[in-house]
């Protein structure tokens, strides 16, 4: 197939770019998902949606998990999926209270494989504080998706009246921090799914933020805006400040935090670590003069022993995100096209 025929293609049908995370994901969502169902709580994108009873403000959210391999170093689809969900009621600013889960099962998937997945679904939830409190199981026949286990998690948060978070509130100025090493989930992942063995073993870092990112709250930070670098990583997300805000982000190459072995994978496969997925990690938009009292919160945290100042909001025209290299040079950071890594959470 020439290069127009595969672009043919992917007008026409889904492609696994589709849901990569990246500019196609973002296109899939623009011309058909919000084309039809948009409305004014979807259009606003972000990791769960904000609702209001006559009383309080609750965030819900909902996520599926397709990762292969099911299991992998630091983690597996059970406590994927307990993270993943209340990952994204945390950087809402919520507090979760409950969780439900989905399973669709393959015939043929061994008992005992399933106990050790709903054993990790219980440990993250109980780590986390979240009782599952709902769920529903389907069985479909043998044969579609390989892996013989997806599973969706949905979630619910209480959103206390002092937060107010969004990316109307990022100003120039701004400091943008994140909680630790980034690039650990996708790298980890990768590496058992071919079977590449480096010297040390890359171990995800999924883990459940509503602690850490309570704690920041509860310290007075006037966090003005937050979200996991899940798919797509760091550079998604900056590429979605950039864009909502209207502003530039600028970061320094020598503040992101990677480990070395994460570093060393990411160079030898030609992957830019910056994109590439994390699943405990948050990154955070507060005022430059909360910049340290922010990080000193993170950092007594244990899913936040490494936190950094990475970079700073500017004003721009056009906005544009930058890194500026250990030379000193400045490189514009791109947000993923498609697929960078498939079924990675
Ligand atoms: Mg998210």
């Amino acid at each position: 197939m020439t290069v127009a025929d595969v672009t043919k293609q992917t007008e026409r049908v889904i492609v696994r770019a589709h849901g990569g995370g990246g500019e196609m994901m973002a296109r899939l969502i623009q011309d058909h998902i919000l084309a039809a169902l948009g409305n004014r709580t979807l259009n606003e994108l972000t990791d769960g949606a904000v609702l209001s009873t006559t009383t309080s403000r609750l965030v819900f959210t909902t996520d599926s998990f397709v990762v292969a391999p099911l299991e992998f170093p630091g983690g597996d689809i059970g406590r994927l999926a307990v993270c993943g969900t209340i990952n994204d009621l945390a950087v809402m600013g919520g507090r979760p209270i409950g969780l439900s889960l989905g399973m669709i099962i393959e015939e043929g998937f061994e008992l005992s494989s399933l106990d050790r997945i709903l054993n990790s679904v219980a440990d993250a939830a109980t780590e986390a504080g979240v009782p599952v409190v709902t769920g529903d199981t389907k069985v479909i026949e043998h044969g579609i998706g390989g892996t013989g286990l997806f599973l969706n998690t949905a979630g619910v948060a209480e959103l206390d009246d002092a937060v107010h978070l969004g990316f109307s509130r990022i100003q120039p100025g701004d400091a943008v921090l994140v909680n630790g090493t980034l690039g650990d989930h996708g790298m980890a992942v990768l590496s058992v799914r071919n079977g590449i063995e480096f010297q040390t073993i890359l171990k995800s870092d999924a883990a459940p933020l509503n602690g850490l990112i309570a704690e920041v709250l509860a310290a007075g930070v006037d966090v003005r805006f937050m979200r996991d670098p899940t798919r797509g990583g760091l550079a998604g997300v900056l590429a979605d400040i950039s864009a909502n805000a209207g502003l530039g982000v600028e970061i320094e190459e020598d503040r992101v935090p990677v480990n070395t072995a994460v570093r060393a994978a990411a160079e030898m496969l030609g992957f830019d670590v910056l994109t590439v997925a994390n699943e405990g990690k948050v990154v955070l938009v507060v005022p430059d003069k909360d910049r340290e009292r922010c990080l000193g919160v993170m950092r007594r945290h244990r899913y936040g022993r490494r936190s950094a100042n990475i970079g700073r909001i500017v004003t721009g025209d056009p906005p544009l995100v930058e890194l500026i290299t250990r030379t000193g040079g400045r490189r514009i950071v791109q947000r993923p096209y498609g697929e960078e890594l498939p079924r990675i959470c």
